[in-house]
């Protein structure tokens, strides 16, 4: 079995330290493979005077050279033929600039078995039958990164039926709110557990209306709220954790243990979830670099920088490591959870232009929401 091969079977997900050596076999591998496949990845590696026998300890992988996701908004990396990209996806692509990753079968088996150690660890997986209520967008054809994972969710447990926030019609997205909200109230009287998932500010958005509408609800038992895509343009309407948890409480009566939020990008396709602290805990698939602003340097622990993200998952492109535009720290911990591998907290976003203001957000909403 190939080192990356061994390290997405590791039986727990989170034991970082014991994978470390394996970690760095992996991405040596994973680098090997992509600079003998690639020739504008040898041509980047060669630029920065690195080879992939560098790789030899954890301190060697922030050395490894730093592909910024934007790069991949101009150019597509690929060490396999296009016609073996059996999957392919683009980010949502905040400023109209959208990404193009594609993975193939090799890929997918890694992600496939990703998934299934996080879902089995953080206890996602139910044999009940479940209402979805996805705030995002509904699958299509050419899909969104974020579709995909919102429809694989709703695997987790028996769909009887699934409702989308974010339809695409021929004025581009529109948001409906209202209907997602008359679903809830209705799911509240019956039996069948609800999941919601999707964009953390669309959940934001309608809870906080519910409330000035005086509605409160209670979800029947396991229920479960779960955020996943990021605030994206909605930075500036970041809520505290805490007051978000109140707020579910309060008017979908699902208190803060069924309140589970994702992070991954398009360009690093692993799955972080957090944990019952509601830290992103660092699975063993990937690992992350925290790097000064101006001069790329790691920071280390405990320090803002921007969020540096490495993997060996990919065999169609070489996304070994990817420097994002999230601005994160990593803590060392110790965690409440007991989880003894390292957490990242994103504080926001670089960019200036990517954040709209408040008004103006809710502004876009509510023009989506009355379309
Ligand atoms: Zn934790």
């Amino acid at each position: 079995m190939s080192k990356t091969g061994k390290l997405f079977s590791h039986r727990d997900p989170y034991d970082t330290a014991a994978t470390d050596a394996l970690f760095v076999a992996a991405m040596r591998e994973n680098c090997a493979f992509h600079s003998a496949h690639d020739p504008a990845y040898k041509k980047i590696l060669g630029d920065a005077g690195f080879s992939p026998e560098q790789l030899q300890t954890s301190a060697d992988l922030a050395r490894l050279p730093v592909i910024p996701t934007l790069y991949f908004k101009r150019h597509t990396l690929l060490s396999v033929p296009e016609r073996s990209l059996t999957v392919k996806v683009t980010s949502s692509g905040t400023g109209g600039k959208r990404s193009l990753v594609g993975f193939d079968i090799k890929t997918l088996w890694r992600e496939l078995k990703m998934a299934l150690a996080i879902a089995r660890f953080h206890h996602l997986w139910s044999g009940k039958p479940t209402r979805y209520v996805i705030f995002g967008y509904r699958p299509a054809k050419n899909q969104l990164g974020a579709a995909k994972s919102a429809f694989a969710f709703t695997l987790l447990a028996p769909a009887v039926s699934r409702v989308y926030a974010l339809e695409t019609g021929p004025d581009g997205v529109r948001a409906d709110l209202g209907r997602l909200k008359e679903k809830l109230v209705k799911y509240a009287k019956g039996r069948l557990p609800v999941r919601t998932m999707g964009f953390p500010a669309y959940t934001y958005f309608l809870l906080r209306q519910m409330k000035e509408e005086g509605i409160a609800v209670k979800l029947p038992k396991g229920s479960m709220i779960c955020l996943g895509g990021g605030w994206k343009q909605f930075y500036a309407e970041r809520v505290e954790k805490e007051d978000f948890y109140k707020l579910a409480e309060e008017v979908l009566g699902v208190d803060e243990k069924h309140i589970v939020e994702f992070f991954g990008a398009v360009e690093h396709p692993i799955l972080y979830t957090d944990c019952r602290a509601h830290h992103f805990h660092v699975p063993v698939y990937g690992r992350v670099v925290i790097r000064d602003v101006d001069t790329l340097e790691p920071v280390g622990y405990g320090k803002a920088g921007l969020v540096n993200l490495l993997t060996p998952a990919i065999n169609s492109m070489p996304l070994l490591s990817v420097l994002t535009d999230d601005i994160g720290v990593l803590h060392e911990g110790p965690c409440p959870c007991g989880c003894r591998s390292p957490y990242l907290e994103l504080l926001g976003r670089t960019g200036v232009k990517d954040i709209v203001t408040c008004a103006q957000g809710a502004e876009e909403f509510l023009k989506g929401d009355k379309a």
